[in-house]
Order: C-alpha cells, then sequence, then structure tokens
C-alpha cells in the first residue's frame, strides 16, 4: 500500500497533541531538557517505540533510539530523528513534527511488512535546543564525538554539572570525546523539521529541500565610556557609550543588509542581546556589552563582514570618544547537505506533485552535525508566518504530513538503491 499524505494526517495530529500535553503547566510550551518534563516526555516515547515494536535504547549520549532491525543481516542504518525537547516558552512544532514524522514512517513500514536491507532507527536527540550549560544538539555532538571535556564539565545555574545530568538519563559521559562505532555503518541521516522562517509559506511551497546549514558566530563586543551626570555634562563633553553602540547596531545591520544581496545566500546578522551600564534614567551610559550572532551561506561574505566591522571599529576607537573591543566567543562551520540526498528528496517530493525548492537553512540543527560525518540531509515544512520559539508556533498537520510523505519516499528510494 503506498503511502498518502491524506491517510497520515489523524496520527500525526494525535501525536503531536499527545507531546503538547507534556509541558510546564504555567509555561506551555516548556520541556527543557533533563527537566522533570522532559523525562515524562521520553517516557511517552519509549512507549510509543514500543506499541511500534521498535527494539528501544539509550545511546553513550542520551539519545532515545526505536529501532527497526532489518529482516536481512546488516549493520547498516538509516537514522531519521529530531528533538522532542523545546526552549523555555517554546512552539508544538519545532523538531516534535521531525519525531512523531519519523514514528509514522515506520508504522507504515511495519503495518505493511515491507523489509528494508538496513536498520532504520529513529532518534530522539538529546538536548537540540540551547540550554543552560550554553551548549546545544548534545546527542549529535557526542556521537560525533565533538563534546571535550571542558564542555561536559560545565554547571548550570543550579549547579547541575552537564556530565552527571547525562549519566542520569542512560549516557555515558566518559565515552564521548570520540565519534560512535555506528557512524561507519550510516547510509542516511534525514531529519523533517519545521522551517523556523517565512520562505515557504510566502511562496506557497510544500516542501523546502535543505542544501546547506550556515556557519554560525558570535562575538561580544565591549564598548567603554564615561558615565555622568545627565544634566551637568554637556553634550560635547561625552563619551556616552549607548549612543557609540547605537552606531555599530546600525552598522552591522546596514553592512548584513548589503552584504545578504550581494551573496544572494542566507546571511543574517542580529544584535540581540545588550547590557547597559548603570541602566539609569539620568546618568549617560558608561559601559555597553552586546552579542553579536552572524550567520552565513558565503564564507566570502563572512569573511568580509567581519573584516569591515573590524576595520569600522578601528577607526570609530581612533576618532570617538568611547573604547570599542570586539571578541570571537563561538563559531559553527558551515556545512553541506549531501548532494545525492539532495537530489533524491527533490524526485521523492516530485513523485508526490507537491511544490519544492533547494534552500539553505537559516537555524542550526543536528543534522549540521552528523553531516560531518556522514550522509546527511532535511526538508523544512511551512509554518505560520515563520514563527518559532513561541507558543504561536504553528504548522498545518497537512503540511507536516506532505512532508512525512516525502520521508518514506526517501526512505523507499534508499531501499532499492541499497538492495544487493
Ligand atoms: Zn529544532
Amino acid at each position: 500500500m503506498d503511502f498518502s499524505a491524506q491517510s497520515n494526517i489523524s496520527f500525526i495530529k494525535q501525536k503531536i497533541g499527545d507531546l503538547e500535553k507534556i509541558t510546564d503547566q504555567d509555561n506551555p510550551y516548556t520541556r527543557i531538557v533533563f527537566s522533570k518534563k522532559f523525562y515524562e516526555a521520553r517516557s511517552w516515547l519509549k512507549n510509543e517505540y514500543q506499541k511500534l515494536g521498535l527494539i528501544v535504547s539509550t545511546d553513550d549520549a542520551g539519545n532515545l533510539i526505536g529501532l527497526l532491525k532489518s529482516k536481512t543481516n546488516t549493520e547498516k542504518v538509516v537514522i531519521i530523528g529530531s528533538h522532542i525537547d523545546t526552549v523555555p516558552s517554546g512552539g508544538r512544532f519545532d523538531g516534535i513534527a521531525g519525531v512523531v514524522a519519523a514514528l509514522c514512517v515506520v508504522k507504515h513500514i511495519k503495518e505493511n511488512d515491507i523489509n528494508l536491507p538496513f536498520n532504520l532507527a529513529v532518534y530522539d536527540y538529546l538536548g537540540e535546543e540551547l540550554n543552560d550549560w550554553s551548549i546545544s544538539c548534545i546527542g549529535t555532538r557526542g556521537m560525533i564525538g565533538a563534546l571535550n571535556n571542558e564542555i561536559l564539565s560545565r554547571s548550570n545555574s543550579s549547579g547541575e554539572i552537564l556530565k552527571d545530568e547525562i549519566d542520569k538519563i542512560g549516557g555515558k559521559s566518559n565515552l564521548l570525546t570520540k565519534p560512535f562505532s555506528i557512524i561507519e555503518n550510516i547510509v542516511a541521516c534525514l531529519e523533517l523539521h519545521i522551517e523556523q522562517g517565512k520562505v515557504l509559506e510566502q511562496k506557497n511551497i510544500d516542501i523546502g529541500i535543505v542544501r546547506s546549514i550556515p556557519s554560525i558566530s558570535r562575538f561580544s563586543v565591549e564598548v567603554n565610556g564615561q558615565a555622568g551626570h545627565s544634566g551637568t555634562i554637556l553634550m560635547d563633553q561625552r563619551a556616552d557609550a549607548l549612543v557609540t553602540s547605537s552606531e555599530i547596531i546600525t552598522f552591522v545591520n546596514k553592512l548584513a543588509l548589503t552584504l545578504a544581496k550581494e551573496s544572494n545566500q542566507h546571511f543574517v546578522s542580529t544584535i540581540g542581546k545588550i547590557n547597559i551600564h548603570p541602566n539609569a534614567a539620568a546618568i549617560i551610559p558608561g559601559k555597553v556589552e552586546m552579542t553579536i550572532d552572524l550567520r552565513a551561506s558565503s564564507k566570502s561574505s563572512r569573511d568580509q563582514y567581519i573584516k569591515e566591522l573590524e576595520k569600522q571599529i578601528e577607526t570609530m576607537n581612533q576618532s570617538g570618544p568611547c573604547k570599542i573591543k570586539m571578541k570571537n566567543i563561538a563559531f559553527a562551520p558551515y556545512v553541506e547537505m549531501d548532494k545525492e540526498l539532495v537530489k533524491l528528496f527533490k524526485v521523492s517530493s516530485d513523485e508526490y506533485g507537491f511544490s519544492n525548492i533547494i534552500m539553505d537553512s537559516g537555524a542550526g540543527h543536528d543534522t549540521a552535525h552528523l553531516s560531518r560525518v556522514a550522509p546527511a540531509s532535511m526538508i523544512f515544512v511551512p509554518c505560520m508566518d515563520g514563527l518559532s520559539h513561541c507558543p504561536e508556533e504553528y504548522a498545518e498537520i497537512s503540511d507536516v504530513s506532505k512532508g512525512t510523505a516525502v520521508l518514506f519516499k526517501m526512505v523507499e528510494k534508499l531501499a532499492n538503491s541499497n538492495q544487493n
């Protein structure tokens, strides 16, 4: 029986509905990694795996796996995964849509007794969202050996150590500094996710096929001026750190706009965090700290941005009243999705007659980490007004269902091409 998008709507709706109930009641939708609600959601997922007859396990990185073993004796594996943790007051679809889609694909395979030439594993990747330990994608970083001792030993604001939390959930934090052996056997890592942007909705397109995930850089900027009485220090005598900061904010925005247009690739830059000292109505701001978040699919645009920003800061340091310091505090490289898988996703989508485009992701994802060591690719489905990481986040179930159908088709195509 072929997999139709229409016939799976009620299953997807029900499972998303089940998970949305597992939230901090005062703060919907909140299910932060390692919290009580997170554990509750994991029990729910374990039960779902068991209902589908999957072999349940937790790997050393704390990922929760439901495995459908091939009848052929093989170590090869196709992974379909996403995440069920949320940010505080997050949404009902980010990550969740991908896990539910994976369940739906496995259900169809089981019900129709389809034999695959590889094992099929559903993954709930541990802690995808940025957390109180200042780290995202714990599970996938763990799989590729990218969690070092400094990260594992970090404490959160309650004094809990990350490695203890990983161990408590069933992982083995002492075995996370090298890539997992499963990586050698991965045929493909596939992920369905809501777009978290407006491109698909505005163009009225069903499926976004992701060709790249941008590099993410963060810079801290410190502007030092001189605090003083807002009534007595005359305008031409001031070193107002906030006024200088506002010039930087405007400069960064204009520069990013120009480079985004020029490169015709994903390029965005944001200053979303700012602290003003002393932050009082009658005092000239003496010091400002800001964080610049930069995401780029083009290395040359990124390099140019940094060069021009550094030049601007140097000029401002020489001619302006304040002293500015900028420091790179985080970096994740740009990655490309596997070209063959991108093509195959396109064919799969075309066969259903769903409209599709090849696009760059704006956000970081677990698949970005896995794509560094194994063939990986992902698809996006539209979400309302591009809203995400907020309770208003919404995707039409019929759209999630179309994406699920494409995911199934993809597994089927991989099965055909891996048949001996
Ligand atoms: Zn996500």
